[in-house]
């Protein structure tokens, strides 16, 4: 990744601002309250399909399957029985008929807002609007579609795969002059407010995480450099955590949990970032190189990157976050979505970590090291 490259891309912390301004007024599709605190759907109600398979829908190639678009199944535990019967697999299916309906809607409105004509793509939990062609598209919304679906895997739940696409969509485009005109309709569609406090700066980059509507340009260059779904995932996982957390994931969490997802869907993870500015690990980052930074002491203290702020991290620091995310989900799920749970509900860094895993920071990072080497 060159310097001009570094520079003009605007993701990271900065953007996290805006979404902590007008994030929770752009609430998901909400699924009915089970009102139960069930351990095992954490009271949604529903968990993930046990057979699912990954769908995307992309406009133009075939119809809009809405039986398997549905999100979820019936929660086994505490869903049992007929009187329950408000989530049932017809009202799923509903929903998804009807988050297709929304979806199709507003990308009418994005073509006409732009004058041009946008390929849609959605999976369970995005749309994406975007002037990719139809086949790059499609490995961007697969990639996107197996983010959530390895993050609900991996969880066995719902919990931190909170978007629906009605109400979670990225806008990809080709070309500076395709992005200078979605930012004038963008100017014309919120307040100076809502577009957030780095709208302004987010003009000289390329990608601006608008909790509305995330949006991105690409060029040639760019995807010589960086496939677009890097950019594709790395939103898309930062969105669900942040939804997940209220707003409140820590650095490391947001990165932690993008970095994750590249690596899971597509074998590495790219780290972009305003900060990182010849900070920032320049190549692809692995779990397994982060394993031996770990063995040979090149990571800080666990307690130390708790609280710290994306604007002060250091080339490992991201390597770290991935690290501590990998473990911390993969090793105990069930405490990784509790933790998750703590932080929505308030709860600062440190003490939701130690209270979710019965540890301290400390014996985490012990534990941590042990399973990255034998992984
Ligand atoms: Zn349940």
């Amino acid at each position: 990744m060159d310097a001009q490259f570094d520079r003009r891309t605007l993701l990271g912390g900065t953007m996290f601002a805006v979404l902590a301004s007008t994030g929770r007024a752009l609430a998901q599709d909400q699924l009915a309250e089970a009102g139960s605190d069930c351990r095992r759907c954490r009271g949604l109600g529903l968990v993930p399909r046990s057979n699912a398979k990954a769908y995307v829908f992309v406009e133009g190639q075939a119809d809009f399957d809405p039986a398997a678009a549905a999100v979820g199944q019936k929660c086994p535990l505490c869903m049992k029985g007929d009187d329950k019967a408000v989530i049932d697999e017809a009202a799923l299916v509903d929903a998804a008929k009807r988050q297709h309906a929304d979806v199709l809607a507003q990308h009418a409105q994005w073509e006409e807002r732009l004058g041009e004509e946008l390929l849609l793509v959605q999976t369970r939990h995005a749309a994406i609007h975007t002037q990719l062609k139809a086949a790059d598209a499609k490995r961007v919304g697969d990639a996107v579609e197996q983010t959530t679906m390895r993050l609900q895997r991996v969880a066995e739940s719902l919990a931190i795969t909170p978007t629906r696409p009605a109400g979670y969509s990225q806008v990809i485009l080709w070309g500076e002059p395709a992005w200078a005109k979605f930012r004038a309709a963008m100017e014309q569609l919120f307040t100076p407010e809502q577009l957030g406090g780095e709208w302004q700066n987010a003009g000289k980059g390329m990608l601006y995480d608008h909790p509305a509507v995330a949006h991105c340009y690409l060029t040639q260059k760019t995807v010589r450099e960086v496939a677009a779904e890097y950019f594709a995932v790395k939103l898309a996982a930062t969105r669900q955590i942040w939804v997940a957390t209220g707003t409140r994931a820590p650095a490391w969490l947001v990165d932690g949990l993008a970095a994750y997802a590249q690596q899971a869907v597509l074998g590495s993870a790219r780290v972009f970032t305003i900060y990182a500015q010849g900070r920032g690990p320049t190549r692809p980052v692995t779990l397994d190189q982060t394993a031996r930074q770990a063995a040979a002491g090149q990571f800080r203290p666990w307690e130390k990157l708790l609280t710290r702020d994306l604007r002060d991290f250091e080339t490992a620091d991201y390597a770290q976050s991935l690290a501590m995310v990998a473990f911390l989900l993969e090793d105990q799920p069930a405490k990784f979505v509790s933790f998750v749970e703590r932080l929505k509900s308030g709860t600062a860094t440190p003490a939701a970590l130690e209270e979710a895993y019965g540890a301290t920071a400390g014996e985490l990072e012990t534990a941590g090291g042990k399973w990255l080497a034998r992984r």
